[in-house]
């Protein structure tokens, strides 16, 4: 049952802190390989193209799709399309390296099929109350886009049964760390909590 899992494929309920914890574990654990997405949606500020993403046009995508250079791809919130380059993926891994993908759950259902072997860990909120305050925090959002976001938030979270584990995100650095070790010491012996219990947040 304890097996080491060189690609770990990260995915979670939006708003849930994937990025943030991805960013951790890049910082701390330089020995991890992660994936750099190329994305069609416009560079934030501070974003560095090839650090961050592969910042490309549709036509670009367009071609990557087309030449089957991607190994999964999905449009995220009806807005842009990302997708995870697949030669850098399949060089890690031939490197020996521990190696990590921060996908979305359209992305994770695709290796999920042509990468069975991944370990597939699913990020979750501490509890409902917490992903809502993250989600509708800024308050930005109308009412309608609200219920939106937590009709799809709570679609979402009933995913968690779909991965081989979970790790809650109660702080960025811990779940970082659980992460590491369930890259480097596989999952059956890694601290973190089965996917199990419904509603036990
Ligand atoms: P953001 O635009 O905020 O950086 O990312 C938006 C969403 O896209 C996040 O949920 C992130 O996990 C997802 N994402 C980033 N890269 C990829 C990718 O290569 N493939 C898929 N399927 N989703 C991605």
């Amino acid at each position: 049952m304890s097996r080491p899992s060189r690609l770990v494929v990260l995915a979670g309920p939006t708003a849930v802190g994937k990025g943030t914890v991805a960013a951790a574990v890049r910082e701390r654990h330089p020995e991890v390989w992660i994936s750099v997405s190329a994305t069609t949606r416009a560079p934030r500020p501070g974003e560095v193209d090839g650090v961050h993403y592969h910042f490309v046009s549709d036509e670009e995508f367009d071609r990557l799709v087309a030449a089957d250079e991607l190994l999964e791809w999905a449009t995220v919130h009806r807005v842009a399309r990302y997708g995870t380059p697949r030669l850098p993926v399949e060089r890690a891994l031939a490197d020996g390296r521990p190696a990590m993908l921060e996908i979305d759950l359209q992305g994770a259902r695709q290796v999920r099929r042509t990468m069975p072997e991944a370990l597939f860990v699913f990020l979750k909120p501490p509890t409902w109350d917490e992903l809502v305050r993250r989600l509708v925090g800024r308050g930005t959002e109308d009412e309608e886009q609200r219920e939106r976001r937590l009709a799809t938030a709570r679609e979402e979270l009933a995913a968690e049964d779909e991965f081989d584990v979970a790790v809650t995100n109660h702080e960025v650095h811990q779940a970082a760390e659980e992460l590491v070790a369930l890259m480097t010491l596989g999952h059956g012996s890694a601290p973190s909590e089965r996917s199990a219990a419904p509603g036990g947040s």
